[in-house]
């Protein structure tokens, strides 16, 4: 008899996990606790509940990332892009849905399912034996959490994430900013020159401080406790603590000399520090923030060098239960000190419902080949899956490892033969062109 695949977590990840394994022949155990036990965020016990936005963002699959992802999961016959069609409502470009009959539809198709079935209830501990697949996502609760940190140190485990925005480097001045590391510190060249540098002069460093406190903030939730407060303040926090405080804090101007003008000394530093292996993107380093996502946008623009910054990704600070994947997990996402336990979604630092569902697709058709014999290799990393899988089993910096939402800086760049595209628009059609022939070809070779 075909071995069971246990799943905790009947989130968008979990349900995904369970449909694919399911669909592959193999039997599933779906734990979830809810409604026994609850999150501040989730309201019913029903399985993929859409906690906040009804949205699973852009549904072009031409010219955005997560279009693209939308396609590949639908591709891969996914529960979650099929009911998402099935319940979408009006919303322009984006697919959004009526999020009460879209998770009570995902629910209803795998009850029915007969291969899987649900058992109610918290998972407490990391369990030894069997195939499993962890797909608790950001609110996992406390106990399951505390085994999961005495596995894998505290130090892999986060529970709040503090995100620094992202921006591509290819738009960035790099006639104003310069390639330096503080005091040069680093054995090669590659390290002294690990950190891009973005100068600012006295009247620019007060604007930008005025314009930081008068931005638009978000709020935490209920239940979202500002524990962070140790380790990664938010830049306005800081800067409403001093004017004067970033300046000798992130923004420090120290062991830096600009490489375009020697001569002058820089009134504060903004220094942004490389995301991934590829080199496509950049954090800006210490720019944790919970200003609103409008106002990030135009209070970075602010930063000389960074006028006409494209953002991979915008800062932010949530409630967050994640792991160090790059550390922890293989390429097939399974726990290298554990390997009959799988990690799905959110927890694997991954960012929003696409992602974290697209994350349990693989999940679950890798744990399901495993148990039938064989392994499923991930897609190519010129996929939208291809792409998340990379990044977070080895592709982004584990030291500063922070979810990530898909987007084309995680693609490798095309080739000039392939693409030789100018513009972005024509470019990111390249990479989704590009990205749908290798997809088919990966999931050609599994039938
Ligand atoms: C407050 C908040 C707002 C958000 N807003 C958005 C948004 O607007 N857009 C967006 O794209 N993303 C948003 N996200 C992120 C989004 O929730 C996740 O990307 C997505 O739900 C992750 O899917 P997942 O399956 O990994 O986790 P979830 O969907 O959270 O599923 C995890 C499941 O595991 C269950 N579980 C947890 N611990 C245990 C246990 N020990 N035993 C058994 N079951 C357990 C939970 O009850 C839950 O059903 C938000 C997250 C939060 C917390």
């Amino acid at each position: 008899m075909t071995q069971e695949l246990h799943i905790i977590g009947g989130g968008l990840a979990g349900s995904e996990a369970a449909w694919q394994a399911a669909e592959a022949g193999v039997p599933v155990v779906l734990h979830e606790m809810r409604p026994q036990v609850g999150t501040f965020a989730h309201q019913t016990g029903n399985f993929a509940e859409m906690v906040c936005s009804n949205s699973f963002r852009s549904d072009d699959d031409e010219r955005n990332a997560v279009g693209l992802l939308h396609w590949e999961m639908a591709a891969a016959g996914g529960l979650i892009m099929e009911m998402a069609r099935q319940h979408r409502l009006p919303a322009g470009g984006a697919l959004a849905v009526d999020r009460e009959a879209f998770s009570q539809a995902v629910t209803d198709r795998l009850r029915a399912h007969p291969l899987i079935s649900v058992a109610e209830g918290e998972v407490t501990e990391l369990p030894r034996d069997g195939h499993w697949i962890v797909a608790t996502g950001p609110l996992t609760s406390g106990a399951l959490a505390d085994s999961i940190r005495a596995e894998t140190g505290a130090e892999s485990l986060a529970f709040f994430d503090a995100i620094a925005p992202i921006v591509y480097t290819e738009s960035i001045d790099m006639s104003v900013a310069w390639r330096q590391s503080r005091y040069d510190k680093g054995e090669t060249e590659e390290e002294q020159k690990a950190y891009l540098n973005c100068p600012m002069t006295k009247p620019q460093y007060e604007a930008f401080i005025d314009a930081l406190l008068a931005a638009d903030k978000t709020e935490f939730h209920d239940g979202e406790t500002a524990k962070y407060f140790d380790g990664c303040l938010p830049i306005e926090v800081m800067a409403e603590r001093g004017r004067e405080t970033l300046r000798h804090g992130p923004m420090k101007p120290v062991g830096l000399t600009n490489a375009h003008k020697p001569e002058e000394k820089a009134y504060a530093v903004v220094q942004l520090r490389r995301d991934n292996a590829l080199g496509t993107l950049y954090n800006i380093v210490g720019f944790q923030t919970k200003m609103k996502y409008g106002a990030q946008a135009s209070v970075f623009r602010m930063i000389p060098g960074l006028e006409n910054a494209s953002f991979a990704r915008l800062g932010g600070i949530h409630r967050n239960t994640f792991i160090n994947s790059p550390t922890l997990l293989d390429v097939q996402m399974r726990m290298r000190a554990r390997p009959n336990i799988r990690f799905a979604g959110q927890i694997t630092g991954v960012e929003g419902y696409v992602e974290s569902a697209s994350m349990g697709l693989l999940a679950g058709r890798m744990a399901a080949a495993e148990i039938k014999g064989s392994d499923l290799p991930p897609p190519p990393f010129t996929t939208a899956m291809g792409a998340l899988i990379n990044h977070i089993t080895g592709g982004a910096e584990a030291k500063t490892f922070q979810p990530m939402n898909v987007n084309f800086g995680l693609f490798p760049p095309l080739e000039e033969a392939r693409g030789g595209r100018k513009g972005r628009k024509d470019r990111y059609k390249g990479y989704t062109d590009r990205a749908k022939e290798d997809f088919a070809q990966w999931l050609a070779a599994q039938s």
